[in-house]
């Protein structure tokens, strides 16, 4: 297999992106950055301090005014020209994106068009932000509730999805106005840096965006500094706790996506053959790292046995490897660290009883003998009360539950701390729509085992797995990114 051409070349250093400009952090402490495939260091990055938060913040702050006083289709039109840039760099970013983080490059391809997605739904701004009015509220008095934006908002990303999930918002903050602060994970500082050099090109106003890289000190310098307005949040249900708790405390917005447990729910009527390809691209699509990834497959009544049978096959034929080869299905996981945490999960699965009939624990992967690999996993027998049925282990890992019919199955979902989304397999119209109404997640798929949102939908997540109201993405994020204020006028 060939190769591809390699994006980065020796170790290297990200910096922030502060006023419009490419600065060293105050700190002395950087974290490594990882290449999961090969397992190599491949860079650094500054634990940024509260100073190196202040900084930004203060430029976000002075950029904010004028910024804010720009018509709304000028500022959108610093999008199309982004959007173009994004074209561009468009296989270095993902190609950048597959090296710290993974994945294959298809599926890096398709998080880079989603993130493109959202910068195009965002330039509808003059006609998403619009607000309403009306005549004589009472005789000769006029009322108007209008959109304004509010000043300076951060996001806090996650390490799955580097390219795609800071653009949930940032188009559409700065669109309405508001200046803007990303914190991209420690883990995948790279492919930020990448789009962010597209952003310096693109000639915003300085200030208008800015970059901090960093962990906790970094998260708790947005978090409590009192010029931010609000913040986005992507990661685990704890941290996404946190984080909405501080909001709380100091007054901002928040809206913090956590952490999932998705079941995936097959009826004996399903057509079996059809639907595995995007089943197992639901479990084993990003080696199982994303917030939409099938965990628990449960087959409902007497579809068991020939449905395991058929997962098991094509889950043991994929091809994994580093995701910059051709023909990869699975990449690794992101790092070692987490690779532990995966296969902790396999001994707890094992110790609680669950019968492993497919074990990814020793895979060789040829040339890549150091990278951060787990094969494709499969328990059986799976209990819902064991820890590999109720947590998020975020790998390559699939339990199977059993339910007798759809009312076991959804009781399934009502007992799951988590909400994210489910799906389900089925030929009944009728099967389907009393799955749509009761079940209770934010999310869900109908024959198809990813129920990921187009940016012009809202994404989010239910129970555990959000904390806010008003999700990312779709018509919602506007209102999210403005205040509406009501202007009572009688001019007698
Ligand atoms: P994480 O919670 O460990 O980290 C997310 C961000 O929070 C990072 O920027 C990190 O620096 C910061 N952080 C981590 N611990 C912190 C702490 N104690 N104090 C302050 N800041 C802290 O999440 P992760 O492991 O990077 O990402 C994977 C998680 O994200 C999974 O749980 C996944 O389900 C979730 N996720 C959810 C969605 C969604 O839409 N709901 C989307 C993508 C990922």
């Amino acid at each position: 297999m060939a190769i591809l051409e390699e994006p980065m070349k020796g170790i290297k250093k990200v910096k922030n992106y502060i006023n419009g400009e490419w600065v060293d952090s105050s700190t002395k402490e950087y974290g490594d950055v990882w290449c999961p495939a090969t397992g190599e260091k491949i860079g650094e990055v500054p634990f940024s301090t509260t100073a190196d938060i202040d900084k930004a913040v203060q430029a976000a702050k002075e950029a904010y005014w004028e910024w804010r006083c720009t018509p709304p289709l000028t500022r959108a039109r610093y999008l199309f020209k982004l959007k173009n840039l994004f074209e561009d760099a468009f296989e270095d970013i993902a190609r950048t994106l597959v090296t710290e983080e993974g994945k294959t490059l298809d599926e890096s391809r398709g998080e880079v068009r989603r993130m493109i997605e959202n910068v195009e739904h965002a330039t509808g701004v003059t006609t998403m932000m619009t607000g309403y009015n009306l005549e004589d509220i009472a005789q000769g008095i006029d009322c108007t509730a209008e959109r304004q934006p509010i000043g300076v908002f951060g996001v806090i990303a996650p390490f799955n999805f580097p390219a795609m999930v800071p653009w949930w918002f940032l188009p559409y903050a700065v669109v309405c106005g508001n200046t803007y602060i990303v914190k991209p994970s420690e883990q995948v500082p790279m492919t930020q840096t990448r789009i962010f050099e597209a952003i310096d090109e693109c000639g915003f106003p300085e200030g208008v965006i800015n970059m901090v890289h960093g962990a906790r000190d970094a998260v708790n310098g947005l978090l409590y500094h009192p010029d931010i307005k609000g913040i986005s949040f992507v990661g685990q249900s704890a941290t996404a706790r946190y984080v909405y708790k501080a909001c709380g405390e100091t007054g901002k917005r928040a809206q913090s996506l956590g952490g999932a447990k998705n079941f995936v729910f097959v009826m004996p009527d399903a057509e079996l053959d059809r639907s595995m390809p995007s089943l197992i691209t639901s479990f084993y699509g990003c080696a199982g790292e994303r917030c939409l990834s099938g965990s628990v497959l449960v087959p409902v009544g007497d579809v068991y046995k020939e449905l395991k049978e058929k997962f098991v096959a094509a889950a043991r034929a994929l091809k994994v490897g580093n995701g910059l080869q051709e023909g990869i299905q699975m990449g690794p996981v992101v790092s070692k660290k987490h690779k532990e945490k995966v296969l902790g999960y396999i001994e707890k699965g094992i110790k609680e009883g669950a019968k492993l009939i497919l074990d990814g624990r020793n895979i060789k992967v040829d040339g890549y003998p150091n990278g951060f690999f787990v094969g494709p996993t499969i328990f059986d027998e799976v209990d819902p009360n064991m820890s590999i049925a109720k947590e998020e282990i975020f790998g390559p890992v699939v339990s199977i539950v059993r339910a007798g019919n759809l009312e076991e199955g959804l009781t399934l979902l009502e007992n799951s701390e988590y909400g994210n989304a489910t799906c389900l397999y089925t030929t009944n119209g009728k099967t389907a729509r009393e799955f749509k109404y009761r079940a209770v997640t934010s999310m869900m798929g109908i024959n198809l085992g990813i129920a990921a949102p187009m940016s012009f939908f809202p994404f989010g997540g239910a129970k555990g797995s959000f904390f806010g109201d008003i999700k990312g993405h779709g018509r919602e994020v506007f209102q999210f990114f403005t205040d509406t204020k009501v202007v009572i006028q009688r001019w007698t």
